[in-house]
């Protein structure tokens, strides 16, 4: 058993995100774990979308051709399983997502590999994989350990892991088998688009998030104006989505989104509650703003003021 699998994910004719950055997590576990890093694409335009995954560090890429247009978590297990049969690998990569959770534990019990969802990190210890996820409401971090098992199945958080830059120079090739000849096992009815609120927080450089400390409702376009002069994203508490002030897009937290690519987190009126921090804790530069000195966003700040959030806000209009 050696190297890393990639079960790479695409949708309605583009390679998800969550594909490139399983490749970074792959790559930056090479030098201990040992190559390949191989990609699995599997799906009717296989062939057409590999070239997009051959980012610098995968090795070899493999397409199998579905005969069902669209997604299928049985063709896709199938051709998962025969490449681990094939390729024997010691990883197996895919996304904590609706298609990789409808793969993964159907590929970990026939393959009788040991197993972890919604993975934050991995790393390797004496050429053993150990995984990082949360529990007990993302208060505690747990850490999995494989004992016994020479291959790991494991579905990655999206937007945590860093999807490396510029051109690979792997091969691709075809597989070919009995998974092309598969009858569909599923009928795709429709595509449902979720609402759109025109935010989006997981992308986000700069966010201003409000809590229950701005009080009340009609004091959001107040903050919604002021982010969109200082060109922040607008985020917010639970509480205030919860209420219907904003649209649960902008939540930040463990049952909102995670600010996976902010640099600068301003919490005004936020308590920091663990669920919150999930969201944030880990921007680089956070800015705390909260009349509670001991409130548990200050844990986590590396600025912080006990000011008023609306003394604080009146202080920062004036300058603009
Ligand atoms: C399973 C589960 C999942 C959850 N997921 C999330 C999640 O994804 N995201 C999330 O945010 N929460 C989540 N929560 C809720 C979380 O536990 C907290 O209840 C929530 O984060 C609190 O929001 P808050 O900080 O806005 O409110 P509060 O905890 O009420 O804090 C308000 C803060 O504002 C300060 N304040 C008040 N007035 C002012 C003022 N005038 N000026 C300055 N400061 C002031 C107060 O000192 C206080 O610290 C979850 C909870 C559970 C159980």
């Amino acid at each position: 058993m050696s190297g890393i699998l990639i079960v790479a994910e695409h949708l309605r004719g583009a390679i998800a995100d969550i594909s490139g950055e399983m490749i970074g997590a792959a790559v930056a576990l090479k030098a201990q774990f040992g190559g390949p890093v191989r990609v699995l694409i599997v799906g009717h335009d296989a062939e057409q979308l590999a070239p997009s995954l051959n980012l610098p560090g995968v090795d070899e890429i493999f397409t199998v051709r579905s005969g069902n247009p669209h997604f299928d978590a049985s063709i896709a297990e199938e051709a998962v399983v025969q490449a681990a049969l094939q390729f024997h690998p010691a990883l197996i990569l895919t996304g904590h997502s609706s298609a990789g959770m409808s793969v993964a534990p159907g590929i970990a019990v026939r393959l009788g590999s040991g197993f972890a969802a919604d993975v934050l990190a991995v790393e390797v210890n004496n050429g053993l994989v150990k995984a990082t996820r949360s529990g007990y409401g993302a208060k505690v971090n747990i850490h999995v350990e494989f004992p016994g098992k020479s291959v790991v199945v494991l579905t990655l958080r999206g937007a945590t892991f860093n999807a490396p830059d510029g051109q690979g120079n792997a091969t691709i090739t075809a597989l070919s088998g009995e998974v092309d000849k598969m009858a569909p096992g599923y009928e795709h009815l429709e595509f449902i688009e979720p609402p759109s609120a025109g935010v989006d927080i997981a992308k986000a450089e700069f966010i201003m998030s409000v809590g229950r400390g701005i009080q009340d409702e009609k004091n959001i376009p107040r903050f919604a104006e002021l982010a969109e002069k200082l060109g922040a994203t607008l985020g917010c508490s639970r509480p205030i989505a919860d209420s219907g002030w904003l649209h649960k897009a902008h939540q930040v937290g463990l049952t909102g989104k995670v600010a996976a690519n902010c640099k600068l987190y301003v919490a005004l009126g936020i308590s920091g509650a663990v669920q919150h921090l999930h969201g944030m804790k880990h921007v680089e530069t956070i800015i705390a703003v909260n009349t509670d000195a001991h409130a548990p966003i200050f844990n986590v700040a590396t600025y912080g003021s006990t000011l008023d959030v609306f003394e604080f806000t009146e202080a920062i209009e004036s300058m603009l």
